[in-house]
């Protein structure tokens, strides 16, 4: 069913979607890697962290849509604290989340060090990216340079990314501070939303697709020789560029066939075409896009 109301909410062209969905095809197509086709343990896990009351949860539940979350203790860190796990759906994207109250029991008692930070740091070391989490309407406060410091020391392999979260009634005046955080720390990318309302979900997307995508390419290229339920993961290629530059020629080159119309008249593909084959075993996805 149809819904003419319903945009994709990741890609420039707001295009209609099916009202069960939230992305168009082409947002779904463009992807590298089928995320939702890939095993649930492969997946690039994401550790949401910040000081109490800055939303971790609310944007957790956001992003299981308030579904499969699943928690649980960790007997092997020894500490009684809980860690919610889920997996996250985010435009075509698939990670496991994980929200850990183990840092901010630490730092509301005065210090981010001992058992549970520790906890937090084991957990930090599965992780791929830290979503680093902030009340935008507070600034910064000096709980958040703790965490930060902390983070600073734990998360040397892993991106950091700081969120600016309730960011839905903020003006420019966010931007600064936002900026300003990810200076401070030197993390670089940051990104501002609003966990309750949904708003700026697609730059949180924008900046964890390029990442996720490289991570699950790296898992593939890695573990190729001695993980075969890996090496099967299917791979989508996009073709990419301006109109008449020789996308749709190139494809059928690579499949051998004319299955895509070519010729000299600009943007004579109308329609972007997608294209299954096998390729040693694995499901190749190659997609042309429309001239
Ligand atoms: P946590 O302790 O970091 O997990 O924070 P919670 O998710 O429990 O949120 C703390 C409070 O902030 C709750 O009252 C939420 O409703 C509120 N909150 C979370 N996200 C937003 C947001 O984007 N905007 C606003 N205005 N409030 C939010």
């Amino acid at each position: 069913m149809w819904d003419s109301t319903h945009l994709c909410k990741f890609c420039d062209k707001k295009q209609t979607v099916p009202a069960q969905d939230d992305v168009c095809d082409d947002t779904r197509d463009f992807g590298v890697v089928e995320f939702s086709k890939v095993d649930t343990h492969l997946l690039p896990t994401i550790l949401l962290i910040g000081r109490p009351n800055v939303g971790k949860s609310t944007l957790f539940n956001r992003l299981i849509r308030r579904r499969e979350a699943l928690v649980y203790n960790t007997p092997s860190d020894h500490v009684t604290r809980d860690i919610r796990e889920g997996i996250a759906k985010l435009g075509y994207l698939r990670f496991k989340v994980l929200d850990s109250a183990g840092l901010e029991a630490e730092a509301s008692s005065g210090s981010v060090l001992g058992r549970t930070a520790e906890m937090t740091a084991n957990v930090l070391r599965k992780c791929k990216v830290a979503l680093f989490l902030i009340d935008a309407r507070d600034g910064l406060q000096p709980m958040d340079l703790d965490v930060g410091k902390w983070l600073r020391k734990h998360a040397l392999e892993i991106k950091i990314i700081t969120v600016m979260n309730k960011a839905e009634s903020l003006d420019d005046r966010f931007g600064s501070v936002s900026e300003a955080a990810a200076r401070t720390w030197g993390f670089g990318d940051h990104v501002a939303l609003s966990a309750e309302t949904g708003l700026g979900m697609n730059d949180l997307y924008q900046v964890l697709r390029p990442l996720l995508e490289q991570h699950m390419l790296q898992t593939v290229q890695g573990t190729d020789e001695t993980n075969e339920e890996v090496s099967t993961l299917p791979l989508q290629l996009a073709f990419v560029g301006q109109p008449n530059v020789g996308k749709s020629t190139l494809l059928n080159a690579i499949l051998q066939k004319e299955r895509v119309l070519v010729g000299p008249e600009t943007g004579l593909t109308r329609d972007s075409v997608r294209v299954e084959f096998k390729f040693e075993g694995r499901t190749i996805y190659m997609v042309g896009t429309a001239g």
